[in-house]
């Protein structure tokens, strides 16, 4: 059953390659052209025009929906040419999905994949975790093909943009639906149906289209139409307004299966695909003296005596530790130092100030944007993933996850001070995973474990380690059918390689059993509550989302995938509290 479910979804990939192949080729076709080969239809914009509707656009407002049409059109347009120079870094992490009798849906297992996106002419993708042949397919279990297909080129271009070749009036219908609010946005929505003849992978669905200057801020739908033996994925995408005029690709949801009774259809995941780093680099340091920065300049603690050596061995590990968290944040993988950090931060310090912890120099933290759960520490700095923080239920857990960290700190068992050659920081950002590690040996994982208690035991968290216990249990409970979720790829995972939690498991034995009908437990939450990712300048912060009461032990959903829905907001609305950039700071405020 499950063997014929992977080949039937091998040769679906098989097909679908195969037609991303043909489209690409008559759209190259069509390049040569210049234009589409409909562009007798009346509508069709010829792109001398283009330009200039756009430089008209900021002085006549559309009064037609057709106006409405051309204008989204153009910008969807100039989207792609100003993302042209842009190299994102896309997430995906996806959960096949099982029917419950109690839960209903849930995951049965799932995959992981993260890549960088060339959005020139010809969409490129480089994978992160491909430089590891074996890695990658013990990651995928042996059926590394399956669900690739989603991201050939010409596949994941599609689903940040409607159509990247034939986005006009030639290829689609508009059909004008209503007016409707996204967040603080109000929008008007289409139906966008491909023409008749317009050809195989078209988008079909509806788009939302801001009222002011007429980007499109959602889109959802699939791709038709669907060729034989074969499908596309459904897809929710959303964009946010990060930079002034633009409104920019950061989220898509994917959802398909059908678990009513009777229904034939097999395959059921869903999936979260993000999208950030836009302002990275490309090549890494070409514009290093323009960027030149003044205030990395220590000269503010002038030193009349000569280092010692227990100082040289001290400074000699902060190079070694500013050194990695630098290139980290330069590859996308770690954000730059923020809100989220100083909460980390005052967490760290309960522990350091109850245990009269005196250490030599101050212990940071940094957020990992990823989303697979994983800590790892280097020197003085622990670094926690996006996706751990996500699923906390609360700060007794986020100590407990610290705790480990601060143990090795307090241990001293000091990973990376290879790392001070500046040598071992040359290489490409998609290698940086087989060129950085900080992973520790059994016996400084179990000592690392026991302090941990003891340091939590001895801080304002005694109390509250139900909860903690709580979620060690659900990760335990989940762990087999969540791998990819915990197969850290910098520092050690939560569990071994049968599955089995091996982190801080004292704590997991003690405290109440996990009972997932009890409504009041939460032992963890579904992925993506609390961390908000600038999908721009990899800023992160807390949402602030109130809570929503729990009905139902299938509204628990502990670690699970779950569609998007961000609150929308322009750059420059006074409501706007998180996406706003230095830029922003000089517009008057009203
Ligand atoms: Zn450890």
């Amino acid at each position: 059953m499950r063997t014929w479910k992977w080949i039937l979804t091998a040769s679906l990939l098989i097909t679908l390659n195969a037609m991303a192949q043909q489209i690409a080729d008559q759209s190259s076709s069509n390049a040569a052209a210049s234009q589409p080969a409909t562009t007798s239809a009346p509508t069709a914009q010829p792109a001398a025009t283009q330009s200039a509707n756009q430089a008209a656009a900021s002085a006549a407002a559309p009064t037609t929906m057709d106006q409405v049409v051309d204008r989204t059109i153009v910008r969807e347009h100039a989207l792609m040419d100003m993302l042209k120079t842009r190299t994102p870094l896309v997430e995906t992490y996806l959960q096949n999905l099982k029917s419950d009798p109690k839960l209903g849906p849930v995951p049965s297992e799932d995959h992981y994949f993260l890549g960088r996106l060339d959005l020139g002419e010809s969409i490129d993708r480089r994978d992160y975790l491909s430089r590891d042949e074996s890695f990658e397919k013990n990651l995928l279990g042996g059926v590394s093909k399956l669900f690739k297909f989603e991201y050939k080129p010409m596949g994941f271009s599609w689903m940040i943009f409607a159509d990247r070749e034939d986005f006009d009036r030639g290829h689609y219908s508009f059909k004008y639906v209503r007016r409707e609010f996204l967040g603080d946005v109000r929008c008007l929505v289409f139906d966008v149906t491909p023409k008749k003849d317009a050809g195989k992978g078209r988008f079909l669905g509806r788009i939302w289209v801001e009222d002011q200057d007429y980007n499109i801020v959602r889109l959802n739908g699939t791709y038709a139409p669907r060729p034989k033996n074969a499908m596309y994925f459904h897809m929710d995408s959303w964009r946010l307004n990060l930079i002034p005029g633009y409104w920019v690709p950061a989220f898509i949801y994917s959802e398909e299966g059908d678990f009513s009774y009777g229904a034939k259809d097999k395959m059921a995941f869903k999936a979260q695909s993000r999208i950030w780093g836009y302002d990275l680099k490309k090549g890494g340091k070409e514009d290093e003296l323009t960027s030149l920065r003044v205030d990395s300049v220590k000269d503010e603690t002038p030193s009349t005596t000569d280092a010692s050596p227990l100082e040289a061995q001290r400074q000699w590990q902060q190079q070694a530790e500013d050194n990695v968290v630098e290139r980290l944040q330069e590859s996308g993988l770690v954000a730059p130092d923020g809100e989220v950090d100083k909460v980390l931060q005052t967490v760290v310090n309960n522990l350091i100030v109850t245990n009269n912890i005196d250490l030599p120099r101050p212990v940071r933290t940094r957020v990992m944007i990823t989303s697979p759960l994983e800590t790892f520490s280097v020197g003085n700095t622990i670094v926690v993933s996006r996706g751990l923080i996500d699923v906390l239920p609360d700060e007794a857990s986020l100590a407990m996850v610290l705790s480990h960290e601060l143990a090795h700190i307090v241990l001293g068992h000091n990973l990376g001070s290879k790392f001070a050659f500046n040598d071992r920081m040359l290489f490409s950002d998609e290698s940086t995973y087989s060129n950085f590690g900080f992973r520790h040996n059994p016996d400084e994982e179990t000592a690392a474990d026991t302090k941990a208690i003891e340091l939590l035991k001895n801080s304002p968290y005694t109390q509250k380690l139900d909860v903690p216990s709580l979620f060690l249990k659900e990760l335990s409970d989940r762990a087999p059918s969540l791998s990819a979720l915990l197969t850290a790829h910098l520092g050690n995972s939560f569990t071994n390689e049968k599955g089995q939690l091996v982190r801080l498991s004292a704590l997991e034995a003690m405290g109440p059993a996990l009972d997932p009908s009890k409504l009041d437990q939460i032992a963890a939450l579904p992925m993506g509550g609390r961390v908000k990712l600038n999908a721009w300048n990899d800023r992160v912060e807390l949402t602030k989302s109130a809570p929503v009461a729990i009905t139902s032990a299938r509204d628990k959903m502990p670690f699970e995938v779950t569609p998007f829905f961000p609150r929308l907001s322009r750059l420059n609305s006074d409501a706007n509290t998180g996406n706003t950039t230095s830029a922003s700071n000089t517009t008057p405020s009203n």
